[in-house]
């Protein structure tokens, strides 16, 4: 196997306390190692015919134990774990290769082939360890990320391991439901006792945690919050929406929520697609996501109810608000960014810039019972964008409705298929032309329309992705009108 391909190590934290650890080795090299495995508690023997003064004097003091000066297979009988970190390679190849027929993990120093195991780098605050490993690969890389966590985390988070260490049997007594302790951590870890913490407040850290506690509600209320996804790339979920799909025990998503976005949720929350199923009718769907809302929230979840783009607009977020006040429940509304804005941004089209568009109407072009009513007399006026969304069934229907009503056949609109996302496409021509070119095209849900002056500016502002795909009047028109521009 390429050791691209390779699989990555499995991280794990062990506990070496009173166990044996048989180092190899008696430089400078295996002082280091010794010297962090007794900081583990490990009980280390050592194998080497001369030793550094260092590991001299912990032989001496009987915190370590000097086997013998020659490396026999047998002495890893009584260890856990192996390092071999002599400076002679066949000595460590010996030792890796005994290692191995016995079932011992054995780290090589600077040898990541022959190593079963490999001692990562690490960044320690009290407790709390981070351990980085390129598996071999990029020493340096871990190295360097090593150097940023460093300065990211401050003292401070050892103090606070050290707190809850302090606490956890109160914590436990007061709080025995894992749930109610969840709430409870996320409490103080957003509260003042961090910050107290790396003022060095020590005293008033643990005074703080203690009145939360008191004061904690021994059982727990479900909530439920509505939360907007973004349009897809996960770069424009709100800080919010991350922070509930971190703390949500059940999230329940649609179908146009992104893998990437719910990858970022908690590990170990339920996630549940409840997107319409087969022969199931739109209400039926609303009817069953409410229930099962209301069923989890009541009995004492945290519900993340994940919508695509905004959950109040075209998301029936606003129904299943009601259904939920109705019941009781506590919510809370996390607005995403909706796919107007998001699909304009990345296709370069300003929605109100002001040498064309005083007004932005967001529509919808199909309703459950079919075509949506509009006013279309006053949406074919000019001087407005108009972004319409569910689009692209009733695509040709749309224009001909606004061309009747007087729009002209020319105006400029974009359709933009997934938009934020890398497989974003961006058509743009005039209105008229619009349906056969997305026909052309293939273009398929999810796709918004945007009609109006402005659509016409993704095809020299545009920035993202690949450029817009026009029709053959699109195209000269633009280019008409760079000439009228530098003219
Ligand atoms: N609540 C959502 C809209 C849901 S209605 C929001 O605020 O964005 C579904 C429609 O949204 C789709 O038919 C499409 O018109 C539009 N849409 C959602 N995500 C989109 C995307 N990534 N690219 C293009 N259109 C999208």
């Amino acid at each position: 196997m390429s050791p691209a391909a390779a699989p990555p190590l499995f991280p794990l934290f062990v506990d070496l306390r009173q166990r044996r650890v048989l180092v190899v080795g008696g430089g400078a090299v295996a002082g280091r190692k010794v010297a962090a495995l007794l900081a583990s508690g490990a009980d280390v023997a050592l194998v080497a015919p001369g030793l550094d003064p260092a590991l001299e004097a912990l032989v001496s003091t009987g915190e370590i134990t000097h086997l013998g000066d020659a490396f026999q297979p047998e002495q890893l009988d009584a260890a856990w774990l192996v390092v071999a970190a002599t400076d002679a390679p066949e000595v460590n190849r010996a030792v890796a290769d005994a290692a191995l027929a016995r079932q011992r993990w054995v780290n090589v120093v600077d040898d990541a082939q022959l190593a079963s195991a490999q001692l990562p780098a690490r960044v320690q605050r009290g407790p709390l360890q981070i351990a980085i490993s390129s598996g071999g690969a990029a020493p340096m890389l871990a190295r360097h990320l090593r150097e940023r966590l460093e300065l990211q985390f401050d003292d401070s988070f050892g103090a606070l391991a050290q707190l809850f260490i302090e606490v956890r049997d109160r914590i436990r007594t007061r709080l025995p439901e894992l749930p109610a302790r969840r709430d409870f951590f996320q409490q103080v870890l957003s509260g003042p006792v961090p910050a107290l913490l790396r003022r060095g407040d020590a005293d008033g850290a643990r005074h703080h945690l203690t009145a939360l506690l008191q004061a904690a509600p021994a059982g727990r209320r479900g909530r439920v919050a509505l939360v907007g996804a973004g349009p897809g790339d996960p770069g424009l979920l709100t800080l919010r929406a991350l922070r509930l799909l971190n703390e949500a025990d059940v999230i329940l998503h649609d179908r146009l929520v992104s893998a990437e976005v719910l990858a970022l949720a908690r590990r170990d929350a339920d996630r549940l697609a409840v997107g319409k199923r087969v022969g199931e009718d739109h209400d039926a769907t609303q009817r069953r996501i409410h229930a099962l809302m209301v069923e989890r929230a009541l009995a004492g979840q945290r519900v993340v109810r994940l919508k695509g783009g905004d959950p109040f607009v075209f998301g029936r977020g606003g129904e299943e608000l009601q259904a939920l006040r109705a019941h009781g429940i506590d919510c809370e509304v996390v607005p995403g960014i909706t796919a107007a804005v998001a699909c304009a941004a990345y296709a370069g089209i300003p929605l109100t810039h002001r040498d064309h568009a005083c007004a932005l109407q967001l529509l919808t072009a199909s309703t459950r019972s079919g075509e949506a009513e509009h006013d279309w007399r006053a949406l074919a006026r000019s001087g407005q964008t108009l972004a319409f969304y569910m689009g692209m069934a009733g695509l040709s229907r749309l224009r001909d409705r606004l061309l009747d009503h007087g729009l002209p056949a020319s105006t400029p609109a974009a359709l933009i298929e997934n938009g934020s996302l890398p497989q974003q496409r961006v058509l743009v021509a005039p209105l008229s032309e619009l349906p056969q070119l997305a026909q052309a095209h293939a273009v398929q849900a999810p796709a918004l329309l945007i009609i109006g002056e402005v659509a016409a500016l993704a095809t020299s502002l545009h920035w993202f992705g690949k450029p817009p795909i026009t029709s053959a009047s699109q195209r000269c028109c633009n280019s008409n009108s760079d000439l009228a521009r530098a003219a």
